[in-house]
């Protein structure tokens, strides 16, 4: 039989695809910690060295541009996070934690969240579900052995959200995923139109360094945004969030946003941010523990 095409399919075939994972309920609650009026919850995935390494992109040159994440970006992050003194989420692939363990431990030490993001970076929707499953309960206790606790919540490499992820999720018994891109604001996963108690704390490519500031010597791909630019963006993301009472998530990667001019941009989105009243900063597992109760 040969594959049916999309617009071969009956109803239940792509009813069913849309339904295997979908929002449920907002999550938005009816108030923050402290009678806040916003949430905050920024995020760093701690890629260094995997993202080349999941290619197979084995030489020096590559290698150097991750390195430098955890050689200069991430002291320069956990100062500015310490200035501030606000808190954060470190999404971390398992061997990016073993490649710096001590980075691990840093981010514990300074009372920042450390989660899953994948094994060594691989892309989900490539992989044999056992393929997958192996590798996210590998890097679960990979990263509970570095940091001394087990992870609360799960980012996936790339945003790359297998049709297995899910369930996968709900094997580790994870409090939450920041991968999907549904909503603004939290809310409850659903499998197959069924209720999984899964937060999804929503991510999105506006709110992510990289999009505006890769660079590929070869390919085509070339920064396009000043980064002062970069931070309005994400000012005027902070604002409506805050007129709207909702959350404001960011998503940076410590290999791309560490470096001095991008530093000096985060620094004066932190400022105006804190320039307002009634801001809640948290982590991400914060902010799935508190909404899953107040929504
Ligand atoms: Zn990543």
């Amino acid at each position: 039989m040969t594959e049916q095409q999309p617009w071969q399919w009956d109803e239940a075939t792509w009813r069913g695809h849309v339904e295997r994972v979908r929002a449920g309920r907002s999550l938005r609650p009816a108030s923050w910690p402290g009678g806040a009026r916003a949430a905050v919850a920024l995020s760093f995935d701690s890629d260094h060295e995997t993202i080349p390494l999941r290619d197979g992109e084995t030489r020096p040159g590559k290698l150097a541009q991750g390195e430098y994440g955890a050689r200069v970006g991430v002291p320069r992050v956990l100062r500015l996070l310490e200035r501030h003194g606000v808190p954060a989420s470190f999404f971390m692939p398992a061997v990016s934690a073993l490649l710096h363990p001590g980075e691990v431990r840093d981010y514990v030490a300074a009372g920042h969240e450390v989660a899953m993001h994948g094994w060594i970076h691989e892309r989900n929707m490539t992989l044999d579900p056992a393929d997958e499953r192996e590798l996210a309960l590998r890097a679960a206790d990979t990263l509970e052995r570095l940091s001394g606790t087990r992870p609360a919540g799960i980012r996936t490499p790339s945003w790359d959200f297998s049709d297995h992820t899910l369930a996968i999720t709900r094997e580790l018994g994870l409090s939450y995923d920041s991968s999907l891109m549904a909503d603004d604001e939290p809310y409850e996963l659903l499998a197959d139109g069924e209720p999984t108690g899964i937060v999804e704390i929503p991510v999105e490519w506006i709110r992510d360094d990289a999009p505006y500031l890769m660079m590929e010597r070869y390919g085509s791909l070339r920064p396009y945004t000043p980064p002062r630019q970069v931070a309005g963006i994400w000012r005027d993301e902070f604002d409506a969030a805050y007129a709207e009472g909702g959350l404001f998530q960011l998503t940076l990667h410590p290999h791309i946003i560490g470096h001095r001019s991008r530093m000096v941009a985060l620094s004066e989105l932190l400022d105006h941010i804190g320039g307002h009243d009634g801001v809640w900063y948290a982590t991400h597992a914060q902010i799935a523990d508190h909404v899953r109760e107040n929504a």
